[in-house]
């Protein structure tokens, strides 16, 4: 169902007009500006506080959007948890001071626990003089907003619309690509050391993907992408069974070194991909004890006890599960305390924080994970050591394995192959 498939007047939760009404609007002529909010992680915050809740928490917002909307202003519900104030005559200025208050007052609400609301802005005629423009100009504003993170509002902008503009060329691209059996797409390998004797005992997959038309994809870019779309879960699969191809080779050649691949969080919504996994590893004769999945994105983890289910079974069979960017969302802990881990990888930004004049803040962090580890029988890992300096502080702290650009950058399988050969010589 699209947002404006309801054709009824008034929204029947928050009795606010609906987007169908919105539509009918005249954009063609006068001026004014509209704002498009969105509640932040509300999926969270029906998933883990229940649908009813979710359903009080639209009508809060709806409350609060009449009580500071001027009297000509007009508030509309989209469909999910989306809404529209149109302010004709209005200016940007003040829908930016509207939207303040807004936020403000969310932190506070009686019986509503603290929420955030994101919002794109444009204006009319400026940004559009019809409902279908200036709908999707506030899409890609309030996309843009969420992803920033900082303001949580921005307005509709040529930047804004070149980046909307490429992520769909990116996007058919990478379709084209998968329909065509993963064309373009490659895995290259990182090393990791051990750190007391600074051999390589494993390696990080990691996705690569080339295409003509826009060279310069990062795959920070086009993962993203391929998450949003839900497409991260067909790629996966391509990904953990050249990880695994490339683990029952290099076991077969070179002895125990163990290959790890990552996995985002909607990749486990169901039981497919570690049936798979499983059956993959048996069919190549691979050691399970040498495969590590490292879990990204793991702020995204709301359902902790299925990943203890899943992950589980993989342990027992010998599997190794990694906690991917430890440090950066707020979620990391919680999961930690839900979910039985093997290995943590310490994210970069603290690693490279190590050498920053007067920053103590980073050592204390690291030093905290590394001997909160140790008691838990977690090993660790510091991601992104870059200098000889750095290394010989994050030895000294005790981290178990080392990787990053030090020792050599991510490269294709035949590279990855001659550094073992040459370490083993
Ligand atoms: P990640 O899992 O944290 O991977 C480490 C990233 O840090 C890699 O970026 C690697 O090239 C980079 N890196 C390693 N050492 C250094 C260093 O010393 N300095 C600096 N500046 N960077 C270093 P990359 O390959 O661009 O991957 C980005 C992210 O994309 C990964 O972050 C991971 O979250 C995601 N990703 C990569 N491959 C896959 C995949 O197959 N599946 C999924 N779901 N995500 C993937
Ligand atoms: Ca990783
Ligand atoms: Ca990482």
């Amino acid at each position: 169902m699209t947002r404006l498939d309801n054709q009824n007047k008034y929204d029947p939760l928050t009795h606010l007009l609906t987007g169908y009404e919105m539509q009918k609007y005249d954009f063609s002529t006068g001026r004014g500006a509209i704002l498009l909010l969105g509640i932040n992680a509300f999926r969270k915050i029906n998933n883990t506080s229940g649908f009813l809740y979710g359903n009080k928490v639209l009508v809060a917002l709806a409350e609060c959007l009449q009580r500071f909307m001027d009297k000509n202003d007009r508030v509309y519900r989209l469909q999910g948890d989306e809404f529209i104030v149109l302010s004709p005559n209005g200016s940007k200025g003040k829908l930016r001071e509207f939207f303040k208050s807004v936020n403000d007052y969310c932190t506070n609400i009686r019986g509503i626990k603290s929420f955030s609301v994101s919002a794109g802005l444009v204006s009319y005629p400026e940004d559009g003089t019809d409902f279908n423009t200036l709908m999707s100009n506030m899409e890609h504003s309030l996309e843009y907003a969420k992803e920033q993170k900082q303001e949580w509002i921005a307005e509709f902008s040529e930047k804004i619309s070149q980046r909307h503009y490429r992520a769909s060329l990116l996007h058919e691209a990478l379709t084209k690509s998968i329909y065509n059996n993963f064309e373009g797409f490659e895995l290259y390998f990182q090393p990791i050391l051990d750190a007391r004797t600074r051999k390589i005992v494993e390696c990080e997959s990691l996705l690569r993907w080339k295409t003509p038309e826009i060279p310069d994809a990062t795959p920070y870019e086009f993962i993203k992408l391929l998450e949003d779309s839900g497409e991260i879960r067909e790629v996966g699969f391509w990904v953990m069974e050249e990880a695994l191809r490339h683990a029952a080779m290099w076991q077969k050649e070179y002895g125990n070194i163990s290959v790890s691949f990552n996995v985002s969080y909607i990749q486990l919504l169901d039981g497919e991909f570690i049936d798979k996994l499983i059956a993959k590893a048996r069919e190549l004769q691979v050691d399970p004890r040498f495969v590590m999945v490292e879990l990204t994105e793991s702020c995204n983890a709301e359902d902790t006890e299925m990943l203890s289910r899943q992950f589980g079974r993989l342990q027992e069979l010998g599997f190794k599960i990694a906690m991917d960017d430890f440090g950066t969302e707020y979620a990391s802990f919680g999961l930690l305390h839900d979910v039985s881990m093997d290995v943590l990888k310490i994210d970069q930004k603290f690693v490279r924080g190590l050498i920053r004049e007067g920053n103590m803040t980073d050592m204390a962090i690291i030093e905290s994970v590394v001997d909160m580890c140790r008691r838990l029988s977690i090993q660790t890992v510091a991601e992104g050591i870059e200098t000889e300096e750095i290394q010989d502080i994050i030895r000294s702290i005790g981290v178990s394995f080392l990787q990053g650009y030090l020792y050599s950058k991510p490269v294709p399988a035949d590279e990855f192959e001659r550094m073992i050969r040459q370490e083993q010589s």
